[in-house]
């Protein structure tokens, strides 16, 4: 059975989430040209659609998300972080102590990058009956004290159906801890309503750490409102971060990062990863080297403290885990990495 059914009734950001621009026709006639047909799907909120009208085709914002010819290109992998050896249908148990659980296959907008471009969008989220496995699963998985909702994205499902998620989790006593990664405050800042947060204090006053992880990658995506809403959640006992992907004429620039860092430090979102980007099919086109990455990464330390610049880590493939990405003995990369068993494993990242 499909927990959305039933709903009493359409709160303000689910309109505001219903005038995206979702398909390639809704797109062209926004923006008055033609764009390439493209094997992947598309949503654009209409905030952000706007925004990249004002700044351009070439601005850092509209190359994340306007379609390019190139994601149709077929280099690249399905599985680039080797997912699919920890999945069990809505959950990835790949670290001992945590479990990650993809609650939706969508999102409020749809990245060009997406390192899981070829994995999410077919239309299903979490039911009842997956729910209960989730319940079982965690039953069997004391070790467990980590659930972490991540994309699809969680704040685009409605609050009634996030609370149920939760519901159930705060059933485990070995779960002491929730995390949710999101880019829906940072393009739809009006899911912030007062149902949210009467939401986010009930999940305070039972979990020991509730964590909010922000995706953004550059400052032009911060407006006003987008602020707003992060002071709002500075004001409660959650930790809030963010996370950005390294990306090709996005953020490739210590000017860029340093820019992003300062502005989401200044209302307490604390800058928590940088990711290099994933070996996916379809984003060729924002690839860097990694040595590109640690000169990148390395003129940061002169020009921030230490707790304004984030990890700078990357996935080895076949999933053998996340692994800091910066080396201070040289910027050129052997190739070899150590995973999560502690073993030296050789890799073609360079
Ligand atoms: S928000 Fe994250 S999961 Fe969703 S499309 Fe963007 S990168 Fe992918």
């Amino acid at each position: 059975m499909e927990i959305q059914k039933n709903k009493p009734s359409i709160s303000t950001w689910e309109k505001v989430l219903r005038t995206s621009l979702k398909n390639q026709k809704e797109l062209e006639s926004f923006f008055e040209c033609p764009f390439p047909e493209i094997n992947y799907p598309i949503r654009i909120p209409l905030r952000v659609a706007k925004k990249i009208k004002d700044l351009g085709f070439d601005h850092p914002l509209a190359l994340q998300y306007l379609p390019h010819r190139d994601e149709n290109l077929s280099q690249g992998s399905l599985d680039p972080i080797g997912d699919q050896k920890f999945q069990h249908g809505k959950i990835i148990h790949r670290y001992n102590n945590r479990l990650l659980v993809i609650p939706t296959s969508t999102c409020p907008v749809i990245c060009r990058y997406c390192f899981r471009k070829n994995e999410l969008y077919d239309g299903t989220f979490v039911d009842r009956d997956s729910l209960e496995r989730i319940k079982n699963y965690l039953i069997d998985h004391p070790e467990v004290e980590e659930v972490i909702f991540s994309g699809g994205d969680p704040f685009i499902l409605s609050t009634s159906v996030l609370r149920k998620y939760t519901d159930i989790i705060k059933e485990i006593d070995s779960v002491k801890n929730i995390r949710f990664h999101t880019r829906t405050f940072i393009t739809i800042p009006e899911r912030m309503d007062i149902e949210l947060l009467d939401y986010l204090e009930g999940i305070i006053s039972h979990f020991e750490n509730v964590t909010i992880i922000h995706h953004i990658n550059h400052v032009s995506e911060l407006d006003e409102d987008i602020l707003d809403v992060l002071s709002k959640m500075r004001r409660l006992p959650l930790h809030q971060f963010s996370q950005s992907v390294l990306l090709k004429n996005v953020n490739d620039t210590s000017k860029d990062l340093i820019e992003l860092f300062k502005s989401l430090a200044k209302v307490g979102c604390i800058p928590y990863y940088l990711h290099h980007p994933d070996n996916a099919k379809g984003t060729q086109h924002f690839s860097l080297s990694l040595e590109q990455g640690r000169k990148i990464y390395h003129s940061l330390r002169n020009q921030l403290p230490g707790w304004m610049i984030p990890q700078y880590i990357l996935d080895i493939p076949e999933g053998e885990g996340k692994v800091p990405a910066f080396n201070p003995e040289g910027f050129k990369s052997s190739g070899k990495f150590i995973n999560k068993s502690s073993e030296l494993v050789d890799t073609q990242i360079f």
